[in-house]
């Protein structure tokens, strides 16, 4: 994915599910509303699907929500399974990478932007600047934007997309006044905006 330069609209409409891959625009003028069948042969489904299709394809919807190639993705999930519930775990590591609290927190509307956020360093953790999109927060990090960015329009929209759909998790505390938020508790699966089944994802792994 992160090599992909196609129309990420089709990755949504290949996979059926909204991926909010193009920001701002997937709240309000969503390709997959308009066109939700399948790209290809008009959309048609040719038989049915086999079980290993099927969690080979949650595994690609996953996959592609978070902007990964393979080899990272799989680097994640073979963290995970030292957990007890390696499902549960992939999806907590995931949403609490530094890009994914981020974006949740509204500053970037997708997860594309708000990677790019951190990685051109306008991000401090804790008080230090920091540009690893991978790093994983933890309960008690305080994140906080590079205050040039409050009059950024693309910030600006995605601050007031976030404060109209109301959407930040019970997870973090977020300060509008100094555009940073506090970690205060590790995520539970409903506050995971993860579309996916976990439970397939880690069966196509243990074939
Ligand atoms: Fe996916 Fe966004 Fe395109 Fe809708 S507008 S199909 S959610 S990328």
């Amino acid at each position: 994915m992160a090599n992909y330069s196609g129309p990420v609209c089709k990755l949504c409409r290949r996979e059926q599910t909204k991926l909010f891959l193009k920001g701002d625009k997937c709240h309000t003028r969503c390709v997959l509303d308009k066109r939700p069948t399948k790209p290809g042969m008009a959309g048609v489904q040719r038989g049915k699907m086999s079980a290993y299709a099927v969690r080979l394809r949650e595994k690609q919807k996953l996959r592609r929500f978070v902007l990964m190639t393979e080899k990272p993705f799989r680097r994640w999930v073979d963290q995970a399974s030292k957990a007890a519930n390696s499902g549960a775990e992939l999806l907590a590591l995931l949403e609490m990478r530094l890009d994914n609290v981020v974006r949740r927190m509204g500053i970037a509307s997708s997860l594309k932007t708000a990677r790019q956020i951190v990685s051109h360093g306008h991000i401090k953790v804790n008080g230090r600047w920091l540009n690893i999109p991978s790093y994983r927060c933890r309960v008690g990090d305080v994140v906080a934007v590079d205050p040039k960015l409050k009059e950024n329009v693309g910030v600006k929209l995605s601050l007031e997309t976030a404060q109209r759909l109301n959407n930040r998790p019970n997870y973090m505390e977020f300060d509008p006044a100094a555009l940073s938020a506090k970690v205060i508790r590790l995520p539970e699966r409903s506050e995971i905006s993860l579309p996916v089944s976990e439970q397939l994802i880690v069966e196509y792994y243990s074939r």
